[in-house]
């Protein structure tokens, strides 16, 4: 059978944020499953050309919230042209009866376990309408084709992944009911493996703590100085706690970590950091610095803590605390979190078009602000802190990185500047039917439910 599995875009009018596109690892390792008596294509809809007439027999999607309705539009096209649709991704497993009235199946949670039975189920004409291994075997190696990655666009990342799941339940997360509460190892052996056949030096790690399991991460960094390789990858900053790790992860070719922070005030740090103070924050940035690791901050607004002072407030933290980049988000209440069960419950969702649920957009209605404060006040904070006299100013804690802290800030810069233009367009009275529409829309809509999507 012919197979083409697909990653749908985000619609383009949407999309603010073409530069910072992570790849597939899901796609790579369905292509590495399925048997090779199938031939299977693969499209990153982000930078390659999808055609809705290729000749194929299965159509596999897979999507998060933001790309769902893409990936909807998607699949109807292909049944309409009697192909047979399969859906899998974030999405589709957290909301799988609403994707099966798009597919003739979904896959609830991971491929492995479940994707060769389906090919096998669509050859005898048994398919099932929903598919599920709610602990499937991470111990095989899949074969992965990473040749078909475009080097350019992800700056020659190569994907990998080193686990799967996450104790920590955060309400606004939904990986742990996704993947589950226990970490799920994927062994060292195979990651080498990867490393090694996918020819490249340079990659991300997609766990979304590599140091959710001490031990495992000590002896994946160990494994991982002598192959001389450079990574970046998600970490929680207590990686900081442990100089031993700390050091291996630099050792290993660590060269930036993607840092959860979420809020900085010190009411939410309990919450959600599971450290006992600012300072203990403070002295944690202050060594992953002082050991040449870049730090990208992740931060959100908008949480019921949040005020207008905590705006100034976090970026006076980020820039005193020479963040050397940040992800500056709004709270996104996302399906199959705790957070969209309490807002849904308490009439707080402003509407439920998936296409504006991207963390850049305000979806729901803040408790001390309104829902068009907090999308200006996330907009300001990103103008602000990628202003030029805050790049100086947090360089001084990043002089052992200084080549990719100036990349990274000047790429950043670029992006941002178009938030100042619609924001400019905003105080101008400006409406424009642009691919920018999106945050017009918010600026302009944000208190009366009104937005353009569909
Ligand atoms: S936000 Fe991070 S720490 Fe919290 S549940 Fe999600 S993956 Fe785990």
């Amino acid at each position: 059978m012919k197979i083409l599995l697909i990653s749908p875009k985000r619609d383009y009018h949407l999309f603010t944020n073409r530069g910072i596109l992570i790849p597939q690892l899901s796609l790579l390792i369905i292509k590495g499953l399925t048997p090779a008596k199938h031939e299977v294509k693969i499209v990153e809809e982000e930078h390659m050309q999808l055609n809705l007439d290729e000749q194929c027999d299965i159509v596999g999607i897979s999507c998060m919230t933001s790309n769902a309705y893409r990936g909807y539009r998607i699949a109807d096209a292909f049944r309409e042209r009697n192909k047979i649709v399969v859906m899998g991704g974030v999405h589709p497993s957290i909301l799988p009866e609403e994707a099966l009235q798009h597919a003739d199946a979904v896959v609830v949670g991971e491929a492995e376990g479940v994707w060769e039975t389906i090919l096998e189920d669509i050859e005898s004409n048994n398919l099932q309408r929903i598919y599920n291994e709610p602990d499937p075997d991470l111990n095989r190696h899949i074969l992965k084709d990473f040749s078909i990655l475009p080097k350019k666009r992800f700056y020659n990342l190569v994907p990998l992944q080193t686990k799967r799941g996450c104790p920590y339940n955060c309400d606004f997360c939904c990986v742990s009911k996704l993947f589950g509460k226990k970490i799920k190892e994927i062994p060292i052996n195979n990651v080498v493996k990867d490393i090694r056949l996918s020819g490249s030096r340079n990659f991300i790690f997609l766990d979304d703590n590599i140091i959710a399991d001490r031990a495992h991460a000590k002896n994946l960094f160990k494994t991982l100085i002598p192959l001389k390789i450079k990574w970046v990858g998600q970490s929680s900053i207590a990686i900081a706690q442990e100089d031993e790790i700390l050091k291996l992860a630099k050792k290993s070719g660590c060269r930036a970590l993607f840092i959860g922070l979420e809020s900085v005030m010190d009411t939410s740090i309990k919450k959600y950091k599971k450290l006992s103070s600012p300072e203990e924050i403070r002295n944690n940035i202050r060594k992953i610095l002082k050991m040449g690791i870049i730090i990208h901050a992740s931060i959100i607004f908008g949480f019921d803590e949040d005020t207008q002072k905590t705006f100034d407030e976090t970026l006076n933290f980020l820039i005193r605390n020479r963040i050397s980049i940040a992800a500056i988000n709004v709270l996104t209440p996302y399906p199959g979190t705790q957070v969209y069960k309490k807002f849904r419950k308490q009439g707080k969702l402003l509407h439920e078009n998936w296409g504006y649920y991207d963390h850049h957009t305000v979806v729901f209605q803040p408790k001390n602000m309104t829902p068009l404060e907090l999308q200006i006040g996330k907009i300001n904070v990103r103008n602000n802190f990628s202003s030029i006299p805050s790049i100086i100013m947090r360089f001084i804690g990043n002089l052992r990185m200084p080549v990719l802290y100036l990349i990274t800030n000047l790429k950043y810069r670029k992006y941002v500047l178009k938030d100042r233009l619609i924001l400019q367009q905003f105080k101008s009275g400006i409406q424009q039917n642009s691919m920018d529409v999106k945050n017009l829309d918010i600026l302009f809509a944000a208190n009366n439910n009104t937005t353009r999507l569909e």
